[in-house]
């Protein structure tokens, strides 16, 4: 069961189209994982909706009637294409709103199942797979740690979201599991625990590079970089 969700103002940001996408995606991803926040991102739509309906049209003039038909005849932009579908191991973990980041741009033959994508090792602590967002003003990735180890202890410059997908962590005495969602600021630093009974899977958003504060850790800082 879900016992950790995100905070009322970034569902607030989500349902109002505020966010960057990196964000939208993990709350994206959280929503569909979640009745509670699927429910209260609907309520929060439908007050943005009456809202809208009580403004004051605004007046359009004829260059913008225009242009807006102009778009209107431009092919769609191309999705890519994989020559592959997910596996179901993919298909079970994996919530939709994610599924089309499971590419990498220059690969997209690689195909999107989890167990397909060139995953990264860093150090001996984790995967990763970084997700070929659009804007990189954020970095998302989802990332593999290894069953019943400590994630080194670190902090941030900024913030780091946490994600859940599969297996879970320990972190100061609470416990995450999948569909689970945490955010650290820069003020936090923490040392999570994943479970001994297997691998933890987590999608994680840094508007900035993470910092290690070990010894080890800080040989490993430089390929943590955004
Ligand atoms: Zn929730």
């Amino acid at each position: 069961m879900i016992t950790h969700h995100p905070a009322p103002e970034l569902l607030l940001d989500f349902a109002t189209g505020a966010q960057p996408e990196a964000l939208a995606l993990m709350v994206a991803t959280h929503v569909t994982m979640c009745p509670e926040c699927a429910a209260h991102v609907a309520q929060l739509q439908a007050v943005g909706g009456l809202l809208l309906e009580q403004s004051d049209a605004a007046a359009v003039d004829d260059d913008l009637l225009q242009s807006v038909l102009a778009r209107l005849d431009e092919p769609p932009i191309p999705t890519p294409v994989s020559a592959t579908r997910p596996d179901a191991e993919t298909l079970a973990i994996v919530p939709r709103p994610l599924r089309r980041y499971l590419h990498r741009d220059l690969h997209p033959d690689l195909g999107q199942s989890l167990a397909d994508l060139p995953w990264r090792s860093v150090g001996w602590m984790f995967k990763e797979f970084r997700l070929p967002l659009a804007r990189r003003s954020m970095m998302a990735s989802l990332m593999r740690f290894r069953p019943g180890r400590a994630i080194p202890q670190h902090t941030h410059h900024g913030n780091e979201y946490t994600l859940v997908l599969a297996g879970g962590y320990q972190d100061a005495g609470q416990a995450f599991g999948r569909g689970d969602f945490a955010a650290k600021d820069s003020s936090e630093t923490h040392q999570p625990m994943v479970d001994e009974d297997g691998e933890c899977l987590c999608l994680v958003v840094l508007d900035a590079p993470l910092k290690l504060t070990g010894t080890i850790g800080r040989l490993i800082n430089p390929l943590l970089r955004i």
